[in-house]
């Protein structure tokens, strides 16, 4: 494809020095100035990278009454010093900030895929995007030649499964390898709607697909398309193992050797991440009551055996490497191969399925009453491709049916959608409603907060039962745990800054199938120390995820069932954390 360079930027290719390349990469794509920025020993020793870098630029960036589709806006994508390291699981993630569209305030995201270490080790620490574009451009980066471009984008379909891999055949050329280039997109409901997501691209080379990663929270996709970016692509040839400049390679691979025995142990009768992924939680969840169901009103329900991980082990493709880097051997990126979705412009057509993970499978199955494992992968399919956050849809969508139920929306008011519970394919137009800009969709796609202000305005709901079963806080969705049932999750959910999502302290395990923390102290005691590791996590560029996280080797054994009680051969955290000692300490 013939395209246009708006504008270019030529910069020195130098090795990474200790995880850092101390310099980062502004791009604006209204202006079209693209300039590198330094980075001072002050940046590394108070913000360390990930998310820390990511709200340093943001906070030097933007204005105190900044809105999210202002141009000054921003969208930064940081890689933190670990991020790209191949010895150990976890280690390939991007943290994305933004000003979120749903909340006003800053949202952050911790996502897979390879854009975070090929645009770190392209020579960056982080990437800061600002403006608003005219016309779509795509921001091109290769870490080969040390060339930054701004691109023409008229043409390209704006959905993820098919822009990732047209982008990642077009820019690894002819003879190139696709495995070395990355592609960060959104999809056509990000013009629409608000709940919304960006993907971050693998190439998947046994499949011979582009795999899509989600930053998922906070309508990052909405802001993306506000500025007219249809995508950002990365390629970089050059991985080795120490890329990274690692400060001792042995040790390092030492290290990464015992995680890997570990997790080959332990995983299979523990987390079974390699076998199942995050769905994995679905029995457990409904085992102990804490399951969303039919918008978070139920915690457990017979029905819910349809929706156990044995009937989504069934559909994943086993024994493919699937990772979403490289030397992730706990590999939990399940996948369904060949599903031919059975609504929308893509019916009847194979694609790949990413998923479905624990939240989405919960959110767009149990909570909407949704039990059969087929109608949750359709519609983790195309909120993917069409760039709609899974969390937000299930919870949205499970807001719209309980006021269905209620009387306060009816077909007259949906476009003659009914929106009983369990009513998949209404699920399934509401969403492509989204991606073509009409309909109830679009009501759906602003999210709980603003429907709950609409269905009172418009409809004379009574606001304080629509506070009640509207699951959102600062206008963020809830994402998908009974937390009512547990008080150091609602805890962490209360702690995280953008809103009710567990990032920062994801304690439910913990608190109701281990009872680890069975007091009130104990509780405050986790919601203390809890946040303040995971956000390390967030700084470094590792997965936040603790099931997920050997790079923190007590993390899988915290998840222990009771049936495993005896596994856990790691005594307790022994140390406390404060700022001053934020190392984990363990025997
Ligand atoms: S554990 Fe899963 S999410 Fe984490 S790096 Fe490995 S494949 Fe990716």
């Amino acid at each position: 494809m013939q395209r246009k360079v708006l504008a270019e930027y030529r910069y020195d290719l130098k090795p990474i020095v200790r995880g850092y390349n101390k310099r980062t990469l502004y791009v604006n794509v209204g202006d079209k100035q693209i300039k590198e920025k330094p980075v001072s020993d002050m940046m590394i020793d108070k913000f360390v990278g990930g998310k820390g870098f990511d709200l340093y630029l943001m906070w030097h960036g933007v204005k105190d009454n900044t809105k999210w589709n202002d141009p000054e806006n921003e969208i930064c994508i940081s890689f933190g010093p670990l991020c790209g390291n191949t010895s150990y699981p976890g280690s390939g993630k991007s943290i994305v900030t933004t000003i979120s569209p749903l909340t006003g305030i800053p949202v952050d995201c911790n996502v897979g895929g390879h854009f975070g270490p090929y645009a770190k080790f392209a020579g960056f620490d982080a990437l800061e995007l600002q403006g608003k574009a005219e016309e779509d451009v795509i921001v091109y980066i290769d870490g080969d030649k040390g060339i930054v471009q701004i691109l023409s984008a008229p043409d390209e379909a704006i959905n993820s499964h098919i822009l990732a891999e047209e982008l990642h055949q077009e820019f690894a050329g002819e003879k190139g390898n696709l495995q070395h280039v990355s592609v960060v997109s959104t999809g056509e409901a990000a013009n629409n709607v608000l709940i919304t997501c960006l993907n971050f691209s693998f190439w998947d080379k046994r499949r011979k697909v582009a795999r899509l990663k989600q930053a998922g929270r906070g309508g990052t996709g909405t802001v993306f398309r506000d500025k007219g970016i249809k995508a950002l692509v990365v390629k970089y040839s050059g991985l080795k193992v120490d890329t990274n400049d690692p400060v001792d390679l042995p040790t390092l691979q030492k290290t990464g050797l015992k995680l890997h025995k570990e997790i080959e142990a332990g995983d299979d009768d523990q987390c079974r991440m390699h076998q199942v992924g995050t769905a994995h939680l679905m029995e457990i969840m409904n085992d102990y009551d804490l399951l969303p169901i039919r918008n978070f009103k139920y915690g457990q329900m017979p029905e819910a055996e349809g929706l156990h991980s044995r009937e989504f082990t069934a559909l994943f493709t086993q024994g493919m490497a699937d990772g979403c880097w490289y030397g992730c051997s706990l590999s939990c990126c399940k996948a369904v191969d060949n599903f031919k979705p059975r609504t929308g412009p893509y019916k009847g057509q194979p694609v790949c399925v990413d998923g479905p993970e624990y939240e989405t499978a919960a959110g767009c199955g149990s909570n909407i009453a949704i039990w059969n494992p087929k109608d949750v992968v359709e519609i983790n399919f195309y909120c993917d491709t069409y760039g709609v956050d899974t969390i937000s849809f299930g919870t949205s969508v499970a807001f719209a049916m309980e006021c269905y139920e209620n009387g306060i929306l009816n077909k007259e008011r949906t476009g003659g959608l009914d929106l009983s519970w369990g009513n998949a394919d209404a699920a399934l137009e509401l969403l492509h409603q989204m991606a073509r800009g009409e309909g109830f969709g679009v009501t759906v796609g602003q999210g709980v907060r603003r429907m709950k202000k609409l269905f009172v305005e418009q409809y004379g709901a009574d606001p304080k039962f629509l506070q009640d079963i509207g699951m959102e806080a600062k206008g963020l969705e809830y994402s998908q745990y009974m937390s009512k049932e547990s008080l150091a999750q609602q805890g962490g959910y209360t702690l995280a800054l953008k809103g009710p999502q567990h990032d920062e302290a994801w304690l439910i395990f913990m608190d109701m199938v281990n009872n680890h923390i069975p007091t009130f102290k104990d509780k405050a005691e986790a919601l203390h120390y809890f946040p303040m590791f995971r956000t390390w996590f967030g700084l470094q560029g590792c997965v936040n995820c603790p099931g997920t996280t050997s790079n923190q080797p007590i993390m899988p054994r915290l998840m222990n069932r009771p049936k495993f009680p005896n596994t856990c051969k790691t005594t307790w955290i022994s140390t406390k954390l404060s700022p001053e000692n934020p190392w984990i300490s363990m025997n």
